[in-house]
């Protein structure tokens, strides 16, 4: 089993999304919000060195671990990072001056935190708003004086930009409470001077998410998913997007058995064999991060052609119809997801999970190669 990551993929979804919204700025007469290219969790799973190397045109890293940002900073990297989930000690603050390294501020401890911290080197801070996700941020009632607090932390040089955020909880799907979410915090920022940012890939597609603002002000989107070709709607696919799948799962066939009609394959016998059957099996398994729960039919290519995982996803193997590959055997090669096999949304979908998931779930024990 191994993955392949393509660094021209990764290349190309970061300039499909500049281009779209390039293209609807121009279509409005204004500039597109700046991109920040979000990294976390290993790069969604492709790894953090490949994605500091093919997102080098972003206009910024967003990530969660400050492990993950110090080691963009050795690599190299110049650019603005933002650490999304912000610090949660004083020792952090350190670090973040140290690297340069902006900070979300979304609750009251981290005002505090940095009121409190010895004199240094000031930082760059996002101060986030709950319009909705009620995950983290500031109440709307209690954001106005989160904001004056970071405005008074820059008059006295422990910042030196203090800008507004918030994250969409339901843009890929429901056009209406992410309209309302807007408007909160269109409502809390009013006349509130910096930066703002508010898209994630979802609502950076949807142009009246950041269009709503001046043109005059400074927009970051934070662009995440799309970057590595899989898509954040459950009714658009990321081809349809014109995005290229950046990581491809790929094995092999192990062994072939000949199941009779009526029999069970598998723990748990969850596959009764329809009719006398072929079925090959799949060095891959939910050690490897292929989800446990993919039930019969989840689609799988052998050999070019696609068919279905029948049975029980196990440890380190999985089984597969090979009723269509007649020439299948031992040494036949398997795409679980990405490349010419099916994308990895589909694949999530029929897991009834998100294409996200399987993607940041790949497990360290696969070799990854870079393209
Ligand atoms: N911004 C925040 C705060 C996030 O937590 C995430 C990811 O979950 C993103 C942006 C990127 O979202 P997406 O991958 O849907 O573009």
């Amino acid at each position: 089993i191994s993955a392949t990551i393509s660094l021209p993929a990764l290349k190309h979804n970061l300039e499909c999304m500049r281009g779209h919204m390039s293209r609807a700025g121009r279509e409005r007469g204004r500039e597109s919000p700046r991109i920040w290219a979000v990294i976390k969790a290993n790069a969604y799973g492709h790894g953090i060195e490949q994605a500091k190397q093919a997102f080098a045109s972003a206009d910024g890293l967003a990530m969660l671990d400050l492990d993950e940002a110090v080691r963009c900073r050795e690599a190299g990297w110049q650019g603005p990072i933002l650490m999304l989930e912000g610090f949660f000690q004083p020792r952090d603050i350190a670090v973040l001056r140290d690297y340069s390294l902006s900070t979300v501020l979304h609750c009251q401890e981290q005002l505090e935190m940095l009121q409190s911290a010895p004199p240094g080197k000031s930082l760059a801070a996002w101060v986030k708003l709950n319009t909705g996700m009620n995950r983290l941020g500031f109440a709307p009632e209690a954001f106005g004086a989160a904001h004056d607090w970071a405005r008074q932390l820059l008059q006295q040089g422990r910042l030196h930009e203090v800008g507004s955020m918030m994250h969409f909880a339901r843009a890929d799907d429901d056009a209406a409470f992410t309209r309302i979410q807007l408007e909160r915090f269109h409502e809390a920022t009013a006349g509130r001077p910096g930066a703002v940012s508010v898209c994630n890939s979802a609502a950076s597609l949807m142009p009246e998410c950041w269009a709503s603002f001046e043109p005059s002000t400074e927009q970051w989107a934070r662009v995440g998913i799309c970057l590595y070709g899989a898509s954040p709607f459950a009714h658009r696919s990321a081809h349809s997007l014109g995005l290229l799948p950046a990581m491809s799962l790929q094995s092999e066939i192990i062994g072939v058995q000949q199941v009779r009609k009526g029999e069970g394959v598998g723990y748990g016998h969850t596959f009764i064999a329809e009719t006398d059957m072929r079925v090959g099996v799949v060095a891959c398994g939910y050690a490897d991060g292929y989800p446990r729960h993919a039930p019969n039919g989840t689609p799988i290519q052998v050999m070019g052609v696609r068919t279905r995982v029948v049975g029980r996803v196990s440890m380190d193997m999985l089984i597969v119809d090979l009723s269509a590959v007649p020439s299948a055997g031992v040494g036949s090669p398997v795409v679980l997801w990405g490349g010419s096999g099916p994308s990895v949304d589909e694949v999530a979908q029929a897991c009834g999970t998100i294409g996200y998931e399987l993607l940041c779930a790949l497990a360290p024990r696969v070799p990854r190669s870079i393209q």
